[in-house]
């Protein structure tokens, strides 16, 4: 039953659990001892959105460090040398020690242009009241930010570029095959329209913000509609989109009540929105035309958490959705995981509950092959990566390639990491004790090993105060 490449991954996992990389980062270094993580210094919820591309041999990451700012590292695969991590770009959050959380709203992503800089936009949440009046949305924190390298594909200099709006929250790149960039976000905190803004210099002009998702007042209501969407480039000239909605009442007030799965694309050619059939649709998006044009599935009084969609062999989507009936928590309680694709004629549905209740990702092949990438815990609590996989169009998914696996480890997965190197498809952050997390570079080999002198990039003052909050 054990496969050889499962047999790999029971290897591994024992690797992990040897003392040696459980030593704490302060021990005193053993200069051949090694880590099975690149950098001690996550912070927060520290990947999020687009953390990574390879190039020609070399795969290059990013990650929310101390203080929420945006740190770099790379890899090369031919020399199995680390550089980095290195500080990219300074956020404005996170700096004020009278603040009871952590923002995590401002999680570098990162894209590699056409002349061979990587661009990082970071550290915003919406903006602030300082920052002016929002035309499209309301403010709250932080400042949506772009770094670029100096010089081509050398992560250790970075400068500041003023030519994106400071208003954007949760934003990621995507780069079209003619090279075009799209820097897609919220234009705001969560009363705000999903942008776009294009780039067809390579990042060093942006067009203005265009407005595709409407967030307006909800009369009947008494709430604002909302969105929460999740981006990927598809082949071809394609973007698309799996959205849920959000009622942001006015009382109570902001919370966690988000519905629905809709399906829309945008063509890089025309910039017509259209949905799953083809059919344009007029924008920016409101709630009345989404549910009558866009929506998949219809989660009654289910509250949802939006996950990943992919395109088949076919070109039809599939996506996930975290559903569950526990409305009080913020982001809801036991969630059941979800999965969805259109049979070119229909949506079809499955339950995934024999799935660890967690995160995944997705990738499809033909329409009946789905492999998710889960971080979740297994029944003996073990913290685990692993594939697992479907050949009835997710009817039934078996457990695959097991990437990480260490007792009682709490997870969080990167989004897949651009023309990934088959040794380094993502990143997982494992939390310590603290505000801080070890993060990894995963792929067909299990772990990207890192001499523990190098890993171990916490200052002796973020070790002796671990909390936010409670640091100088
Ligand atoms: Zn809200």
């Amino acid at each position: 039953m054990i496969s050889l490449l499962r047999f790999g991954a029971v290897l591994a996992v024992l690797c992990a659990l040897t003392p040696a990389s459980f030593a704490p980062a302060q021990a005193q270094a053993d200069s051949s001892e090694t880590v099975p993580y690149f950098t001690d210094n996550g912070f927060g919820n520290s990947l999020l959105s687009t953390n990574g591309v390879h190039h020609e041999g070399i795969t290059y990451v990013c990650y929310q460090g101390p203080l929420e700012d945006a740190w770099v590292a790379s890899y090369n695969h031919e020399t199995g040398e680390w550089t980095g991590p290195f500080l990219a770009g300074v956020s404005l959050m996170g700096k004020d020690p009278t603040r009871a959380r952590i923002d995590d709203h401002g999680q570098p992503s990162m894209v590699l242009d056409d002349a061979g800089h990587l661009h990082l936009a970071y550290g915003g949440h919406g903006g602030t009241r300082e920052t002016g009046v929002n035309p499209l949305g309301n403010t709250h924190y932080g400042e949506q930010r772009h770094v670029v390298t100096t010089r081509p594909l050398d992560i250790t200099e970075w400068e500041l570029l003023d030519n994106v709006s400071p208003f954007g929250t949760y934003s990621q790149f995507i780069k079209m095959d003619n090279g075009d960039l799209y820097l897609i976000y919220r234009h705001g905190v969560h009363r705000s329209n999903w942008v776009y803004q294009l780039s067809r210099d390579n990042g060093r002009t942006f067009d203005e913000p265009v407005s595709f998702l409407k967030s307006q007042r909800n009369r009947e209501l008494d709430a604002v509609d909302s969105w929460y969407p999740y981006f990927i480039k598809a082949p071809g000239d394609r973007i698309i989109a799996r959205v849920d909605h959000h009622t942001c009442r006015d009382s109570p007030a902001h919370n966690g009540e988000r519905s629905h799965g809709y399906f829309i694309q945008m063509s890089t050619r025309d910039h017509v929105w259209r949905n799953v059939k083809g059919e344009a649709l007029p924008s920016p998006m409101t709630k009345d035309i989404m549910d009558r044009h866009a929506k998949a599935v219809d989660t009654g009084d289910d509250f949802v958490h939006g996950g990943p969609v992919a395109l088949d062999s076919e070109g039809n989507p599939h996506f996930i959705l975290y559903r569950t009936q526990d409305t009080k928590p913020y982001h809801g309680g036991e969630k059941t995981i979800f999965h969805y694709r259109w049979d070119g004629e229909r949506w079809l549905e499955n339950e995934l509950d024999a799935l660890p209740k967690t995160k995944v990702d997705m990738e499809v092949g033909a329409p009946n092959e789905v492999s998710l990438l889960v971080a979740g815990f297994n029944d003996e609590n073990f913290g685990q990566v692993a594939r697992w996989e479907s050949t009835d169009g997710g009817a039934t998914f078996e457990q695959g390639r097991i990437y990480y696996s260490r007792k009682g480890a709490h997870l969080r997965l990167s989004r897949p990491i651009v023309n990934a190197h088959p040794d380094a498809r993502f990143m997982a952050a494992r939390a310590q004790r603290s505000d801080y997390s070890y993060i990894f570079l995963l792929g067909d080999s299990g772990e990207i090993e890192r001499d523990l002198e190098g890993a171990s990039v916490q200052t002796d003052a973020q070790r002796a105060a671990p909390r936010f909050g409670t640091r100088n």
